[in-house]
């Protein structure tokens, strides 16, 4: 790391101690941007990378609802606006138990660089809350979300901030989220996105993070001679991304062995039955553990993290942040895995990225292989504003060609200033930050 990246980084670590997901993301990117930064003196000058890290604006704020026992309950809320230096903020709302604001900072930085990677004009933010939809009625999820909106609605809108889902808010939480900001606005927008088919949401968005990930796989591997096709693929989680990626991968003609959730994974062999695993956890909202009852042959492990041990070609991070540390790292280059897709956002340890990257396995970061989802939100947004509702085909073409666009300029800014031409890692950050860099210059020191 060169000495002005270094010593914004140590200034962020006196600033913010205890933001360790923050700092992990910080550390990453900047370690990552000393080529750029030596060819660009001028970023020092002014101040460029101070104010790259610094959220414009952070609002933290009470959620209070009322539980189906008419007890009331207090969630804090969030939303980072992290930049808009090339659109407005964009980024998704999580709700999960973990939720504080150094996840949010990670993932708000994360969100800037992925943005700017899709060639589309979006900036960077992320939100949520502590709030935990796990176990909770319909009409409980709904109270939550009407009391988050009624804070949220001021501070967002088509043209300033666009929130989507992420962990936690799915289409049921994104609905509640629309009614509300529409019943005290009365304004019928674009305001978020991942929106229902019939309100205003985009063919494909569902689909999008998980196929967009296997675009990008194909992309990567076809570059160094490898494909998905036959492959032996290993997912984790069962969510949003892990069920689409899981789906493309097959299509792709790949044979996925596992998938998992925090509980723990199933294993099976013979390969997963994705219909098992969507009536399980799209219909029922059950645990995994189900499947193994229900398709013989298979098994469920207690714990996730042993899902790594399972030997496979390529592995498919697909459900938090952290979950692939270095001994699963090892365990993976062990059983034979020569590449890993990020459908997560950061699921690997920095420990562990390196190690897979110093053992030649292809890295796929990612802020550029999850990107899909944030892509075809901003298509959703474009529809919105056009009053057009685009066909499926339409769509899925677009992401296709945007996967391939990203993988394009991550593997071109590699070539140009990594050691090695195959290091994504800095390929995309690089990438991804000098447009927003040039934007920063161009609009002066705010
Ligand atoms: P979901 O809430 O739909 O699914 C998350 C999945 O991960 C669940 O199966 C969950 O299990 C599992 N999980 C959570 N913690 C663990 C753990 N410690 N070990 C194993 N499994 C775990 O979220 P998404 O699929 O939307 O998001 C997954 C990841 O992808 C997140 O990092 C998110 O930020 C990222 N992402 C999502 C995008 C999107 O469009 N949705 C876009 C880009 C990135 P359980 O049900 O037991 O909690």
């Amino acid at each position: 790391m060169n000495d002005y990246a270094s010593r914004v980084l140590n200034g962020l670590k006196a600033r913010n101690p205890h933001e360790t997901e923050f700092l992990q993301a910080a550390t990453e990117m900047l370690c990552s941007l000393t080529p750029a930064l030596e060819k660009h003196p001028e970023f020092e000058q002014a101040g460029l990378l101070e104010r790259f890290v610094e959220p414009e604006r952070i609002l933290a704020f009470r959620v209070p609802w009322v539980d189906d026992r008419g007890v009331t309950q207090v969630n804090r809320g969030y939303r980072v606006q992290y930049s808009s230096a090339i659109g407005p903020y964009k980024g998704g709302l999580r709700l999960h138990p973990s939720v504080n604001l150094s996840i949010l900072k990670f993932l708000g930085l994360e969100q800037i660089l992925k943005n700017s990677l899709t060639g589309l004009p979006i900036g960077g933010g992320k939100g949520g809350s502590d709030f935990d939809p796990k176990g909770k009625s319909d009409r409980e999820v709904m109270a939550f979300c009407q009391s988050f909106m009624t804070e949220l609605y001021r501070h967002i809108g088509a043209d300033v901030d666009v929130p989507a889902g992420d962990i936690g808010t799915g289409s049921r939480e994104i609905g509640y989220l629309y009614g509300q900001y529409k019943r005290i606005t009365g304004r019928y927008e674009g305001v978020l996105t991942g929106k229902g088919l019939s309100y205003g949401g985009s063919l494909v968005r569902k689909e999008a993070t998980g196929y967009g990930l296997c675009y990008f796989m194909q992309n990567m591997l076809a570059a160094n001679k490898r494909k998905l096709s036959g492959a032996t693929v290993v997912i984790s989680g069962s969510g949003n991304v892990a069920i689409y990626a899981c789906e493309k991968a097959l299509e792709l003609g790949a044979k996925v062995v596992a998938m998992s959730d925090s509980s723990g994974y199933v294993h099976d062999p013979k390969g997963i039955q994705l219909d098992v695993i969507k009536q399980i956890k799209e219909v029922e909202r059950g645990r995994i553990r189900e499947y193994a009852r229900r398709v013989p042959g298979s098994d469920f492990t207690e714990g996730s993290t042993a899902i790594w041990n399972i030997p496979c070609d390529i592995a498919l991070p697909c459900a938090t942040q952290n979950e692939l540390d270095l001994e699963s790292a090892i365990a993976l280059v062990r059983g034979g895995c020569y590449a890993v897709g990020e459908g997560a956002n950061m699921p690997t340890t920095l420990p562990a990225t390196e190690y897979l990257l110093e053992k030649g396995v292809l890295f796929a970061p990612g802020k550029a292989a999850n990107a899909g989802g944030v892509a075809t939100s901003a298509l959703e947004m474009t529809q919105n504003s056009m009053r057009l509702s685009w066909s499926f085909c339409d769509v899925d073409a677009k992401l296709k060609e945007i996967m391939a666009g990203i993988f394009e300029k991550a593997a071109d800014a590699a070539e140009s200033y990594a050691d090695c031409a195959t290091n994504y890692v800095m390929g995309a950050n690089i990438a991804g930050f000098l447009k927003v860099a040039d934007a920063m210059m161009a609009q002066g020191i705010c």
